[in-house]
Order: structure tokens, then sequence, then C-alpha cells
């Protein structure tokens, strides 16, 4: 089996080229040690790991799976040692606050590592990215005093992190959680279940931060009744040392599709007198905090859905390369598949997806950082405002084109691909999550239009447009481009023409929003694909003709972005056309004729 190989060169093109890393570095003072050397440094030592530490696991893991004896959740052999070479390398903390013990680094420079490491092994990977979504919420709305007794020990990896939201009967609608949190003095008794909670017992820590959404006495009905609470698996004393368990037990694992390394669990909470709670936020008001955590944890499932299929790609490469059936186009000789138009077709789709939505993500993830610190408050808002439009498309679309990229290896491989042992179908299994968790697509769509582009009345998806169109008309100068910028300009009109529909239907028709939600999510990460893409040759171009930079790389991306605009960009005036046929067909059955 092919090992994965972190793909360092296209990582560093986007970052510097496209996501705008080195403007971020020039303008925010405190990313102003973000050098393309220090930031070529760490893609380096990020790619060691994921190459030599975390992917030699990810088959072990996927085989072994995990178990529940004795009360006690058992992982698969090397994660302990994984896990602390993570967990000592710093990388847990990378974008925590230096105060804490973090490294105050950017999320332009934590999202290639998050992708990588999804790549290597995303059940492993899903234990890290939980402990970055989760420093972000307790920096911003914990009190001091729980800041300093945990925040330090879960930048440096040392205790683990749990997001404990879905109950048997609230999934997608947390109104509906029934935990309850009983005031005992300064702190909370908790009661309830949680179920699907990734990576919610183990021994890789010798503590577990478990974050509980839960209703206090009182609560107004709806999610605003919902606030969020810290449970310690070991509670904690003033001296800082580990006291007595705390009453939160796992009491089964499930039985999955994919994802078999990672413990998914049934919590039992306050089963025996109450699990000790810590309120983080305001009483009533956890719903906000969890989302600060869940927006981080979004962009990282996308990253998951990219790094999936960067892996597969590279993986249905090797094969096309080995594999030899049928006879070369003039028929004189027997060749590896790789040769025939129909395999390179699917090599160039896996290949062009997920270099697009490679790009989309890292940019949303430059702008999460000017929104967090560029100087000027209009900046930060028009920074916030783009990441926010862009967050659920990363999540959506990146899923989206994990189920595709994968399904593509598989097929690549023929009747191998079909087989457990070649190892593909494990990523077609482990990506299946990524459209699911943290949000279904469906809830993610919904988002979209209705607070991202229907709040603002589509002033985000303007601005955003409008700066493709200044790329637009740079293509139109250039001779060779011109094709990729007229393809680029009519996928621009039709998407502005969508959101306008939107815009006008929404209110005159209740279910038009919800009916082409899915379709305009896909829209927006094909157009802003393709948009990368087509900034991607530009780049490309001006450097090959300066006699610049890697020539076969950016050839390579030139071909990549010139096969995007030819065979993917124009599946936008298909997701256009359902958009435009809005509500109609979808709801014209009567429930009981399905
Ligand atoms: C492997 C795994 C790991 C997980 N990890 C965690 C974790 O760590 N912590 C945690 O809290 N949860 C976790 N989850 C739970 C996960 O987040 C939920 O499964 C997910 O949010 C969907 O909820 P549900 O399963 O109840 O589906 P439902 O909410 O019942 O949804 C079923 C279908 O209906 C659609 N739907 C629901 N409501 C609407 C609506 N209003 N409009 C349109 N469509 C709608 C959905 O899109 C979906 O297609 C995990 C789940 C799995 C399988």
């Amino acid at each position: 089996m092919p090992e994965y190989r972190a793909p360092v060169d296209d990582i560093r093109f986007v970052l510097n080229e496209l996501a705008g890393l080195p403007q971020l570095a020039a303008a925010v003072p405190q990313y102003s040690a973000t050098t393309p050397d220090v930031v070529d440094s760490i893609l380096g030592e990020a790619a060691r790991l994921a190459n030599e530490v975390i992917s030699p696991l990810n088959r072990r893991g996927d085989v072994t799976g995990v178990e529940l004896r004795d009360g006690k959740v058992r992982v698969p052999d090397g994660f302990a040692d994984a896990y602390r070479a993570v967990a000592e390398g710093g990388w847990v903390g990378l974008r925590g606050e230096p105060e804490f013990g973090g490294q105050g680094l950017p999320h332009a420079v934590s999202a290639p590592t998050s992708e990588m490491w999804a790549a290597a092994n995303v059940a492993f990977a899903t234990c890290p990215e939980l402990s970055s979504g989760a420093i972000e919420a307790l920096e911003a709305y914990a009190t001091p005093e729980l800041r300093a007794q945990y925040l330090p020990h879960v930048l440096s990896g040392e205790w683990a992190v749990t997001m404990c939201l879905t109950e048997p009967q609230a999934g997608s609608d947390l109104a509906l959680i029934q935990t309850r949190a009983e005031p005992r003095g300064d702190r909370f008794r908790l009661f309830g279940r949680k179920i699907f909670i990734t990576w919610g017992d183990h021994e890789l820590t010798p503590n577990i931060v478990h974050l509980v959404l839960a209703k206090a006495p009182n609560a107004p009905p709806g999610v605003r009744g919902i606030s969020l609470f810290l449970v310690p698996k070991y509670l904690v004393g003033a001296d800082g040392k580990l006291g007595a368990r705390n009453d939160i037990h796992p009491v089964s694992l499930e039985h999955k599709l994919g994802l078999h390394a990672a413990p998914t669990c049934v919590l039992a909470l306050g089963d025996h007198g109450g699990a000790e709670g810590f309120l983080v936020g305001k009483l009533h008001e956890g719903l906000a905090c969890m989302f600060t955590m869940m927006n981080c944890m979004r962009l990282g499932v996308g990253l998951q859905g990219i790094g999936i299929a960067d892996r597969a790609y590279q993986h249905a490469v090797a094969y096309a390369r080995e594999r030899v059936q049928g006879r070369s186009a003039d028929g004189k000789e027997r060749v590896a598949i790789i040769r025939h138009p129909d395999v390179r077709r699917m090599l160039l789709t896996m290949r062009a997806l997920t270099e697009a939505c490679r790009a989309v993500a890292y940019a949303a993830a430059v702008n999460l950082d000017f929104a967090r610190h560029a100087e000027d408050p209009e900046e930060r808002r028009r920074q916030l405002a783009r990441a926010e439009l862009l967050t659920p498309v990363v999540k959506g679309w990146g899923s989206e084109l994990a189920q595709e990229v994968t399904a593509l290896c598989v097929q690549t491989h023929g009747g191998s691909g079909y087989i457990e042992e070649t190892g593909v179908a494990q990523y077609l299994r482990d990506a299946r999550i990524t459209t699911i968790y943290e949000g279904t697509n469906g809830i993610q769509a919904l988002d979209l239009v209705g607070r991202k582009i229907l709040r603002d009345g589509g002033g985000a998806l303007e601005d955003l447009l409008s700066e493709m169109r200044t790329d637009e008309k740079a293509l139109e100068t250039d001779a060779t481009l011109e094709p990729m910028g007229r393809a680029l300009g009519a996928a621009i009109r039709v998407t502005g023409e969508c959101g306008r529909l939107l815009l006008h239907n929404a209110a005159k028709d209740q279910n038009f929003a919800g009916a082409v939600a899915f379709n305009f999510l896909m829209l927006i990460g094909i157009v802003t694909g393709g948009w990368q893409m087509a900034r991607a040759a530009l780049v490309a171009t001006r450097k090959l003709k300066a006699k610049q930079g890697d020539a076969p790389f950016l050839r390579a991306k030139l071909a990549t972005a010139r096969f995007y605009s030819d065979h993917i960009l124009p599946r936008a005036q298909t997701y256009a056309s359902a958009v435009q046929a809005g509500s109609g067909s979808i709801m014209e059955l009567e429930e009981d004729q399905f």
C-alpha cells in the first residue's frame, strides 16, 4: 500500500500565493513571526509527523478498532505514542494564547496540520482536533479561574477534550436537550445521557475535559435555555492535582461504518449522584459558546474531507501507474491504466476538486485570522462576514467532494477497490461521517442561506462575487487564460442571479430557502473553487513567464486549473438550474405518496 505523502508544495503555494499568509504576517503584529521560513519548518515537521508517525497507524486502527472492557476504553496499539508525539510537539496549542502556553499561531498555519493529520489517520486526528476547537471557546468564555485551572493542560495536550451535545432525541435540534444541571453552591450537578461522543473516553491522557450542553432549572424553552458546562473526568483539586473520579462514564461504544479507531461513546452523567460541572459563559447562553467551538470544528471537518480526498488521490495515482490493462490509443502496446483518458478524467477530477477546496479552506482560515486581529474594525467586520459565509461551504462542499473523490478512488482500482485489503474502501467509509457530524450538510446549507445570505441581504455574498469579478477581468487580458475567464464569468453571473432569486423568493415562499439550500451551497463551493483555481492559473502563468519558481509544479497547476474550468466549473450551471427551479416539485407530493 503506498504511503501518504503530505502535499507540502501545494500547501505552501496555496498559503503564500492564494490565501494571503504573507499579507497577514505583514499586516497583523501578532503574526509577524509567521515568516515563510518559519511556516516552512512548521509544515515540514507536521508533514514528518503525519507521514512517519500517524499514517502508519491508519490501517491497523481500522482493522483493530476500539473496545470497552471493565469500564475502560482501549484504543489500538501505537495510538498512545502517536498522541504523546503530537502533544509534546506543542501541536495541540498551535493557535492557543501564549499566556496559557499556546503558540499564538494563525488558523492559516493550523489548517494545513489539520488537513495532513486527517489524511494520515482521520480517526486519530479527531482527538487533537477537538482540543483545538475547545481552546477558543474556553479562552473566550470560561471564568479566569477555570481558564487558569484547565487551559494550560488542554493547550499542552496533557488533557484531551470532548464535545457533548447529542442525545437520543436531540441531534440537529438541540432545543430538545434533556440533560439537567442542578445548581450546588459554586458548581452544578449534571444528570443525563449523551450519545455519539467522539473520543468520549480513553486512556491516552490522564484526564478528559468534557464540554457538555445541559439545561439548568427555569431555563427558557428552546435553544435559548441551553447552558454549557465543563465536566472533568477527574475532579481537579485547588493544588491542581487530580482527585476523585467524576460521575461521567462510558456505558457503550458505537459500532460504526468508519472511524473504527475513534471511540464513539454513549456517556452516562449522574448515575451515581451527579456529575460535577462548572458553568462556561452565561447561564442559558451556552449555545453561543459552543458555536465558537463548532465553527472551528466545522472548518476542521471540511479539512478532514480535503485530507482524506488527497490521500485517496495519491493512492489512486499509485495504482493507476502500476496496473496494466488495455492498449494505448494507437493499439501498439499494452499500457498502465493511467494512459486511458477515462482514468485520467477520474484522477484529474480527484486532484482538481481537492486542490480547489484546499484553496477555499485556507482562504477562509486567513479571513478568520484577519477577523480576529486586523486593526481596522471595518476590516475585521468584513473578514468575519467572509469567514462566516465560507465556513458552511468548506464544511459542506469539502465533505461532499470527499464522497466523490473517495468513490472515484475505489472506481480507479476496479474490483480491487471493493476489497478491504486494498485499503481504499477505508477512505470511503471514513469520509462518510464528514457530511453528517458537526451539523449535517442539510443544516450547513440552511445556515448558509439563512444566517449568512438572507440575514445580511446578500451583502457578504456580493462582496465575494465582486472580488471574483476583478480576477475574471485579469484572466480576460491574457489570451491563454481568456477561456477560463469566460467560464468563470458565466459562473459568477449565474451565482449572482441565484442570490437575487433567493432574496426575492424567500419571503414569498416559506419552503423556498430550505428547498434550494443544498444546491446553493454546492453552487457556491464550485464557483469559489473555480475562482481559486483561476487565481492559481494567473499566478502560475506569471511565474512561468518570469522563469520563477518550480516550473513542473506550476505547469501542473495550470493544467489542473484548466481541467477544473473545462470539466468541473460547468456544474455551476446545473446547481443554478436546480436553485432556479425552486420548491415546486420538491413539495408537490403529499406525505402519504412517499
Ligand atoms: C461517528 C460520529 C461521531 C459523532 N461525534 C459527536 C460528538 O463528538 N459530539 C456530539 O455531540 N455529537 C456527535 N455526533 C452526532 C452528530 O453530530 C449528529 O449525528 C448529527 O448532528 C445529526 O444528528 P442526528 O443524528 O440526530 O440526525 P437528525 O437530526 O435526526 O437528522 C436526520 C436527517 O434529517 C435532516 N434534518 C434534521 N433537521 C432538519 C431541519 N431542521 N431541516 C432540514 N433537514 C433536517 C438532517 O440533515 C439529516 O439528514 C457524532 C455522530 C457520529 C455518527
